[in-house]
């Protein structure tokens, strides 16, 4: 059972299992697998905390991020995967920690809206979402999804709503994706907490650093997400009891032990597990307007595309969801996601179909940034996981949850451990 002060702290992230090895802390030398946000914030986190343990992240490539980056182009700015973070106090005080207070800023409250692609015509969500839906039968079927292990399908009944929001979240449509690891709170899987929540999200309020940000708002770094993986690379690098081992890819957790000589229990694995589900991949591309050739595009968040005929499942507004700039004056920036199960390698495809659903053939720039491996949350996810063998600890997020307030929430967990 989590205390008060813990749910306050963490909040609705206390119903997602931690899966840490029982011997963990423990430990005189951890080691830690990926080099992504999730084992740069562990690795910080631990190293803080205890200057006396040592520490080792183990990075597949040559570089840190995982699947963060950010790319500059001129005075064209655009993240490749998180661009900005919804409202958690662990986040912000990482950024407050990091000493990033400065560059870090709500979104432009201006770009709230997000419409979704339904037969040819964009449908703004907004409660009339629910109309549409239906509130019966979303009650119904959001009781009925209490009792665990269903698919998002069965908890939202508008197979394509359902679908573009899994698209825009997981890369998956809604019958592939676990409804208990995507919205717990919903389901409520997991511990519930010893008041009601409403009061504990009131307490939480008062514990953000740095600015309380605005219910539902968002918030990200001047130069993108990239700029958090800098602070973290350059801190950890003057920590003396971190070490780093670049180009090193790792087998399992056991060869992993055996090779630092440490104890099974010493290692912390952020990456998906080889006997998991298989990811799903997309290419993420940037398009780019002048204002005055894109002007029937409503200032907002973004559009979700959950038609699987076109190359595209989501366009987000890049240069109107930052307080920061993302395009030269008088343009506007647009992030495409294509899913690789619609459409592999074809840009002119998906350049035409980007022209036809932003209503403008106009472009001054259309730019592959790369492409991306998302994990796999199939129904019955978060069960699975749950009931781990405690030999080594899994973390990162095919574990604690895809987005980026989970993957730190169970950083500052994990270290809470120790
Ligand atoms: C397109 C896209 C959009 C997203 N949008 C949002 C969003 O809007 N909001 C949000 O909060 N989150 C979003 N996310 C999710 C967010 O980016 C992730 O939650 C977070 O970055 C995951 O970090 P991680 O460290 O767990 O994993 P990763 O970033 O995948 O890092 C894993 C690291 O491990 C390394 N590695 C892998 N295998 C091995 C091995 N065997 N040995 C050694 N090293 C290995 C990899 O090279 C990598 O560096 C998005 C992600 C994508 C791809």
């Amino acid at each position: 059972m989590y205390s008060l002060e813990e749910w306050v702290r963490y909040g609705d992230e206390l119903r997602r299992p931690l899966l840490i090895a029982d011997e963990l802390s423990y430990s005189t030398h951890v080691v830690i697998v990926g080099g992504g946000l999730s084992g740069l914030t562990i690795g910080y986190r631990l190293a803080s905390k205890r200057p006396d343990i040592n520490i080792t992240i183990v990075e597949g490539s040559n570089e840190f991020g995982g699947v963060i980056k950010t790319w500059n182009h001129d005075e064209w700015t655009c993240d490749l995967a998180v661009n900005a973070t919804r409202s958690h106090p662990a986040v912000w005080r990482l950024v407050d920690d990091l000493s990033l207070g400065d560059v870090f800023m709500p979104s432009n409250p201006d770009a709230k809206h997000r419409w979704v692609h339904l037969k040819g015509e964009p449908h703004r969500l907004s409660w009339r979402t629910a109309l549409k839906i239906g509130p019966l039968r979303m009650r119904r079927s959001v009781i009925e999804s209490r009792k665990g292990g269903c698919a998002v399908s069965e908890v939202l009944p508008h197979e394509l709503i359902a679908d573009a929001m899994t698209l825009g979240i997981v890369n998956d449509t809604s019958a592939h994706v676990d409804a208990d690891f995507l919205f717990p709170s919903l389901t409520r899987f997991g511990p519930n907490p010893p008041i009601k929540w409403s009061s504990i999200k009131k307490k939480m309020r008062d514990t953000y650093p740095l600015f309380t940000p605005k219910k539902g708002s968002l918030a990200s770094f001047d130069g993108g997400m990239e700029c958090l993986i800098d602070a973290l690379s350059s801190v950890l690098k003057n920590m003396p009891n971190v070490s780093v081992e670049f180009g090193m890819h790792a087998e399992s957790p056991e060869a992993v032990a055996e090779k630092f000589k440490v104890p099974l229990s010493s290692v912390v694995w952020t990456v998906p597990m080889e006997s998991g589900p298989p990811s799903t991949s997309l290419s993420i591309f940037a398009i780019g307007y002048r204002m005055e050739d894109i002007s029937n595009v409503k200032v907002g968040y973004g559009t979700l595309v959950p038609d699987t005929n076109l190359p595209i499942s989501g366009i987000l507004h890049e240069s109107d969801i930052h307080h920061s700039k993302r395009a030269p004056e008088g343009h506007r920036l647009f992030r495409l996601m294509v899913p690789h199960s619609r459409v592999k390698d074809n840009h002119q495809l998906v350049k035409e179909c980007a022209h036809q659903l932003l209503g403008s053939s106009k472009s001054v720039i259309f730019q592959h940034l790369g492409d991306r491996e998302i994990p796999s949350y199939p129904p019955g996810h978060m069960e699975r996981i749950s009931q781990h063998d405690s030999s080594f600890t899994r973390a990162g997020w095919a574990f604690s949850g895809v987005s980026i307030t989970h993957v730190i929430a169970e950083a500052e967990r994990i270290a809470a451990l120790f």
